[in-house]
């Protein structure tokens, strides 16, 4: 038949059906059970809506609360119900954009008064309301102009933005909408409303529109959905026994550390208690260094300008960096590494090969330029302490020192109980040379 298209399920089976035929038809005709679990459909690689129209031959899976996939779509969903309680509660509110997240969802909201704690059980009170309402979240398509045109009227410049820079004139712009709240989204969406069962908001951020400071700072309200109240339950309870565990709390209920405003953040005070860890872990570090055959050597947290510039670390750290102290006889910066002290301190004296390697190590307290936003307990600093060696050799002794480098880290990590980790390594890139030193050969020797 010239208007009918074959669908080939995941169990190999084949069905042949009209043309305009949807997912939620098909999973009708297969159970009841199954269109009643139905959440959203998969076509030749793509997540759709069960109520798109089929228009050519597919592979069709239909997706239920087990498929992971599902539950990315669910949240997005979720986000939309956030954004359709906002409105119908605070209408004046202007609209950013809403997806899902790793472990939950959030809507960006403009609103030059901030939402309170109260005004989130209210918003999220509106949800319940508008889930048992069972509302779908339909599709339309607009024609572009038309779409800016409404967004506009209602001041929604985020929305036009987004209309703007994602799609072209001329073209229809997909829209959802979820009662009286109508979204520029190219979903897919879960059928409706009624199919959200568990989920809870759980934050508010300010966030500046498009990252930048100058604009409009946003109202991000975070959430998490999911698909048994009992998944939630045992969420929230893992999120509250993490915020336990936070260092920052146990720092501060085990006196171990502070930050001082009268000294700044990001700058760390080790106290009594602390300070007794600190020094039973470094002096076990610097042990090891010995055993290693490391020296170890001390060097100063600042330095003339002109050695940076020496280093490079001018030319390519400078972000990163301290600024500029000026001093009777030269300007200074404090240090953001080691690797020119070191590299000082090899070469002082005269070396022969029979010296190689040489390997200096250092508990090294550097010092990084962070914005003061963005400082996090012991995880974001301004100030810290890294264990921080370097090696001098000859090439031939470069495998055998790297194996050891590797094993050694390999050996701190697992003494400290991390049994799991990513390693980053950094190389270099052969179409930007200006920003690597060392020639082809080494770097072609090196990886
Ligand atoms: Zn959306
Ligand atoms: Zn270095």
């Amino acid at each position: 038949m010239a208007d009918s298209i074959h669908i080939k399920l995941p169990d190999g089976s084949t069905k042949e059906v009209p043309k305009g035929t949807t997912a939620l038809d098909v999973a009708k005709s297969i159970s009841p059970r199954l269109a009643d679990a139905a959440l959203v459909a998969k076509t030749n690689g793509d997540l759709i809506d069960l109520t798109r129209p089929l228009d050519r031959d597919a592979e069709l899976r239909i997706l239920t609360e087990k498929d992971p996939e599902a539950l990315e779509v669910y949240r997005h969903s979720s986000a939309h119900l956030l954004a359709a309680a906002v409105l119908e509660l605070f209408p004046e509110t202007k609209l950013g954009h809403g997806p899902a997240t790793d472990s939950g969802f959030f809507y960006d909201f403009y609103r030059p008064t901030p939402f309170t704690p109260e005004d989130l059980e209210k918003i999220e009170r509106k949800m319940q309301e508008l889930a048992q309402q069972n509302i779908p979240y339909a599709r339309e398509f607009l024609p572009r102009d038309e779409g800016l045109q409404k967004f506009k009227g209602e001041g929604d410049f985020m929305k036009c933005h987004y209309i703007e820079q994602f799609t072209k004139p001329d073209e229809k712009i997909s829209i959802y909408k979820t009662g009286n709240f109508l979204d520029f989204c190219r979903g897919p969406h879960i059928p409706s409303t009624g199919k959200i069962k568990a989920f809870k908001l759980l934050n508010i951020a300010g966030a500046y529109w498009l990252g930048d400071e100058k604009n409009p700072q946003l109202q991000r309200i975070y959430g998490t959905s999911f698909f048994s109240k009992k998944d939630l339950d045992s969420y929230l309870n893992q999120i509250e026994e993490a915020k336990k565990r936070d260092h920052r709390v146990l720092g501060k209920q085990l006196d171990l550390f502070s930050i001082q405003e009268l000294a700044g953040p990001g700058l760390i005070f080790w106290h009594p208690k602390g300070g007794i860890i600190r020094k039973e872990m470094e002096d076990w570090m610097r042990d090891q260094y010995l055993k290693r055959g490391y020296s170890l050597v001390y060097t100063p947290h600042v330095a003339r300008r002109q050695l940076w510039q020496t280093s490079g670390h001018e030319g390519y750290y400078a972000q990163n960096m301290f600024d500029v102290m000026e001093l009777d006889d030269a300007e200074y910066r404090m240090k953001p590494m080691n690797c020119p002290f070191h590299i000082l301190i090899y070469k002082d004296s005269l070396k022969s090969y029979r010296d190689l390697p040489v390997r200096l190590g250092e508990l090294g307290t550097v010092y990084r330029y962070e914005r003061s936003g963005v400082m996090h307990g012991l995880l974001r600093v301004r100030g810290f302490t890294q264990d921080d060696a370097h090696i001098f050799c000859t090439p031939e002794q470069v495998e055998q020192e790297i194996a050891s480098c590797v094993e050694f880290a390999n050996d701190v990590l697992k003494d400290f109980g991390f049994d799991q980790f990513q390693t980053e390594l950094s190389t270099w890139n052969p179409v930007d040379r200006k920003n690597f030193v060392g020639s082809e050969e080494q770097w072609n020797l090196a990886t």
